[in-house]
């Protein structure tokens, strides 16, 4: 048992967790964001992030500084937390990155390890080999063993009070990532970086991301915290949350703000194209667009990183609130409506809704039917397994409206998307909802894809539905036994 994180409250896949990181003596609640601190370039500084923005923890690269020499020195002097002046928790990476993108890196692991501790590191990280999205399986499993080697390693380094992380790879064979997830899950190591996802995420591959982060969270205990590697755009934030992501690290901030780009929980904007600012930070508020535009470069830059900040930090803050809540689902569809590529990725977090089922809460606030996607949550899914296991008279009448059993034994209500559902169960949660008044499809099929469940758990009794003018088309799913009444 992990006893550095600990789970306050869930939701779906997603958590608010507290991970302890002894070396700074901090707790981080997450899902947290960390900023990435290019220690070469001053965007934004380090004590800001803490100060105004409620930073907990920031990621800076350690290969970075280890190849500088004038960084280096400062850092084995100082320490990073002098040098980077951040009071909060500090990661590094170890230079996977850079090893991914030139193909070579001068440092081992224990050195690149025992640097990060040396120099005052919080949470280290190993180097591990990022195995691009679609690599031939070969190179992935290949690749996932020289990783493996490395974790093994990294075991047996002294590294002191600093956590260290222990990366997750695989490429895009999801076996692979659930394999990779649970050997590291046996390690002794502290925090899940599940990596290069970077080129998915890039791509607008959400839900081959989500597919990467199931299979990982498979192979992973709950008491395992798991940072999406190079997630940093706040339009996915809650849909990665859902699959159980705690933590993030955002240099799109940074980097987005270079080429005048504008993050929104929707999308990106380009600054060239916004006639009105479309949020409430300091910034937007003390600027109108032209203003913005007319800016000289560097500042310019900085008032664009510091709203691209100030906008992730608050989706992680909605997304806090909705977990303790019980409607981060409800958030994760409104942002699917934001891009097609969003609500596959919230489709394919649907076809693990049996696997985030375990972990979402058997009771919370209130179920709201928002699209034809809440047909397949989790929650749907928990009520129809549930269906089997109750005990059903020898002729029952589930009926949509105020109906009278007649010659029937007993009348359940039939709920749209649940299905049959019996009279101490109607005050219930999730079952207590009002489904809206203008019914899709999906909805209807679900409940009936109810009450085939209960006929076909209760072969003996007779079941009849009353509805109120539903489609012929959509009544032909249930089975022939089951009769039917049109009360409208
Ligand atoms: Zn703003």
């Amino acid at each position: 048992m992990r006893d550095r994180f600990e789970l306050r409250e869930t939701d779906a896949g997603g958590r608010i967790g507290e991970l302890r990181v002894p070396r700074a003596g901090v707790t981080v609640e997450t899902p947290a964001l960390l900023p990435v601190i290019n220690p070469n370039i001053d965007t934004i500084a380090p004590r800001r992030l803490a100060e105004e923005f409620g930073a907990e923890a920031l990621i800076t690269n350690a290969y970075i500084i280890h190849d500088t020499p004038d960084l280096r020195e400062q850092a084995l002097s100082e320490g990073l937390h002098g040098m980077l002046d951040f009071p909060g928790a500090i990661m590094t990476d170890s230079g996977s990155f850079q090893l991914a993108e030139y193909g070579e890196i001068s440092v081992t692991t224990e050195e690149i390890l025992s640097f990060q501790a040396g120099i005052g590191s919080d949470i280290a990280t190993p180097v591990d080999l990022p195995t691009p999205p679609d690599a031939p399986r070969e190179r992935a499993a290949a690749d996932l063993e020289t990783t493996q080697e490395r974790l093994t390693v990294a075991e047996g380094v002294d590294v002191g009070d600093t956590l260290v992380s222990a990366p997750v790879q695989g490429s895009t064979h999801l076996d692979l990532r659930e394999d990779a997830a649970r050997h590291a899950d046996g390690t002794d190591l502290d925090v899940f970086p599940i990596g290069a996802v970077v080129p998915l995420l890039n791509d607008y591959r959400y839900a081959e991301t989500v597919d990467v982060v199931a299979a990982a969270k498979r192979g992973l205990g709950a008491d395992a915290p798991v940072h999406l590697f190079g997630a940093g755009h706040p339009m996915m934030f809650a849909l990665a949350a859902a699959a159980g992501c705690d933590l993030f690290d955002s240099a799109a901030y940074a980097i987005y703000a270079r080429d005048d780009r504008y993050l929104t929980v929707r999308g990106t904007r380009h600054l060239a194209d916004i006639d009105y600012l479309p949020c409430s930070c300091p910034v937007c508020l003390e600027h109108t667009p032209d203003e913005l535009r007319a800016l000289p470069d560097k500042p310019r830059e900085k008032a664009l990183a510091a709203h691209n900040l100030h906008v992730s930090f608050a989706e992680i803050r909605r997304i806090r609130e909705a977990i303790r809540e019980g409607n981060l689902l409800e958030l994760v569809e409104a942002r699917a409506r934001s891009h097609p590529a969003m609500l596959s990725g919230y489709r394919a977090l649907l076809e693990h809704a049996d696997q985030y089922e375990r972990s979402d809460p058997v009771s919370k606030g209130t179920f709201f039917y928002v699209s034809a996607e809440s047909a397949a949550r989790p929650e749907v899914l928990r009520h129809h397994r549930r269906l089997e296991r109750l005990s059903v008279p020898d002729s029952l009448l589930l009926a949509e409206g105020d109906v009278s059993g007649g010659e029937y034994d007993e009348v359940w209500t039939l709920r749209p998307p649940f299905g049959p559902v019996p009279p101490a169960l109607v005050q219930s949660y999730p079952l207590n909802t009002d489904p809206p008044e203008r019914p899709d499809r999906a909805i209807r099929v679900a409940a009936l894809r109810g009450v085939a469940r209960l006929a076909e758990a209760n072969p003996d009794s007779e079941l009849a539905v009353a509805h109120e003018g539903w489609p012929p088309g959509i009544l032909a799913a249930l089975p022939d036994r089951v009769e039917t009444i049109d009360t409208k």
